[in-house]
């Protein structure tokens, strides 16, 4: 089964993807970065984000996605970045887990609004509505 012909997005250069999504070529130029990483963190092993892209060549988001993956672990280091919201050190996703129970929160209470707007309009519309209901939560 021969993959899609695409336009690699990392040269340019036209290749059949088989779902590494970049060309061979760049596919092993991503996993020579990914083990000069590894290396680095290995020697370093208290090395930030920052210092690992400077220090290797490799973007950001390759280093996160290494982190998620568990990439660091394996050779025992305790990798983390900082939550997008509040700095805190997280290992998965982009925000850390206060930051994302608060923010469903106001997803919930937002959601909630907007349901007893509607509910508030659907009773306004039939005249005098019942104003004792009290369901929500
Ligand atoms: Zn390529
Ligand atoms: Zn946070």
């Amino acid at each position: 089964m021969a993959g899609k012909i695409k336009n690699c997005p990392m040269c340019g250069k036209l290749f059949a993807d088989t779902g590494h999504r970049v060309c061979m070529d760049c596919y092993e130029k991503i996993l020579e970065k990914e083990a000069e990483v590894v290396n680095y963190v290995r020697d370093n092993p208290g090395a930030k984000i920052p210092e690992i892209v400077e220090a290797t060549g490799a973007p950001e988001g390759m280093i996160k996605k290494m982190i998620r993956e568990g990439r660091f672990e394996q050779i025992g280091v305790k990798m983390s970045y900082p939550c997008e919201k509040c700095g805190k050190p997280i290992i998965t996703g982009k925000i850390c887990q206060s930051c994302q129970e608060d923010l469903h929160k106001e997803l919930q209470k937002k959601a909630s609004a907007i349901t007893a707007a509607k509910q508030a309009a659907k009773s306004s519309g039939q005249g005098h509505g019942m104003y004792s209901k009290n369901n929500l939560g």
